[in-house]
């Protein structure tokens, strides 16, 4: 048997293969050789290949969130590439080697055939896809709920907001979208705690966040991105209509009493920026509603102000 084909019949995708099927295989695989590091594969270009691992190991990175994220790591026998050749669709992860490897590039066409011609490659590239969609949608559950909720509120956390900033943000420069982001920070908040103490603190924390959901329309993502700070991130919302949804939380938050045993006056300053009215960089949209903020605090809190321009 040639080294190509002997490869080839090692790894569980081709199991079950006959002799001349796997020689006919390997006479159409050619062995490349990566370097350390190297993109093998680049999410969004075209799918022209398959990769059998014969040696080293490589790195599935999914872009989920600023970071990349690992989804899974293969080593020899081990085959990626496969997703672009069946559905035409670009490279829907980047795979990189970890350190120098060697693997089998088969051409599109050609797995194609095999799968078309061979029911039980088809069995097992289902199987070996059946474990992996079930591991990436553990990973990935994993993530939401430990890595980018906040566990007193139920609300999404400061990383949560910060990818949310990204995406939002490039998403209204590629497709010319409006969105508008509001901050809103509790007023003399440490005396609550300091008179009331730090579990009442708490609580008026958590009724809070239940406020800002109940008042903000579904497509609206309410953020606690600090102690006392929260922040909501909403798409398609010009300036009038943040203008007006800040003013109401501020108000609700006045008018309602929280769930405490002791009567408590609270209220809660507010601002707002608009993409792309006051930029379209995260940054400046940030440092916007945070002046705005501010300023707000110093007119004497209690109330929603409107963009403070930075010049
Ligand atoms: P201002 O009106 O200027 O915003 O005054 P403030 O007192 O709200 O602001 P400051 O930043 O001085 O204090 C925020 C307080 O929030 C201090 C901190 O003890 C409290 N805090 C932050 N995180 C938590 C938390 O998780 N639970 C409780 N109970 N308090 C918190
Ligand atoms: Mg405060
Ligand atoms: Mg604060």
């Amino acid at each position: 048997m040639s080294s190509n084909a002997e490869l080839l019949g090692a790894a569980p995708l081709f199991q079950g293969l006959a002799f001349d099927d796997l020689e006919r295989l390997g006479g159409a695989a050619r062995l490349q050789h990566f370097d350390a590091g190297e993109a093998i594969v680049e999410i969004g270009e075209p799918g022209r290949s398959l990769f059998v691992v014969v040696s080293g190991h490589v790195q599935v990175l999914y872009p989920a969130r600023i970071l990349e994220v690992e989804l899974a790591r293969l080593g020899p026998g081990d085959f990626f590439g496969e997703m672009a050749l069946l559905n035409d669709k670009p490279r829907s992860a980047t795979v990189r080697s970890v350190g120098p490897v060697e693997a089998l590039v088969l051409d599109k066409s050609e797995f194609k055939q095999l799968v078309f011609d061979r029911p039980q490659v088809a069995l097992n590239l289902l199987e070996v896809l059946s474990v992996r969609i079930y591991q990436a949608d553990q990973q990935i559950g994993g993530l939401s709920d430990q890595a980018i909720r906040d566990t007193l509120t139920g609300l999404l956390n400061r990383r949560a907001f910060n990818e949310r900033m990204v995406i939002e943000c490039d998403r209204a420069r590629r497709y010319q979208e409006t969105f508008s982001l509001i901050l809103l920070d509790l007023d003399h908040f440490k005396s609550i705690n300091d008179t009331l103490g730090h579990d009442v603190g708490d609580e008026v924390l958590s009724w809070i966040g239940r406020i800002l959901t109940l008042h903000t329309r579904a497509a609206d993502m309410p953020f606690r991105i600090g102690g006392e700070e929260f922040a909501i991130v909403c798409p398609a919302t010009h300036p009038d209509l943040a203008r007006a949804v800040s003013q109401r939380l501020v108000d609700v938050v006045r008018e309602a009493s929280p769930p405490i045993r002791h009567k408590l006056n609270l209220t809660m300053s507010a601002s707002y920026a608009t993409c792309p009215d006051d930029g379209t960089d995260m940054e400046v949209l940030y440092n916007t509603a945070d002046q705005a903020l501010l300023q707000a605090k110093r007119d004497g809190r209690n109330r929603a102000n409107d963009p403070i321009v930075i010049p």
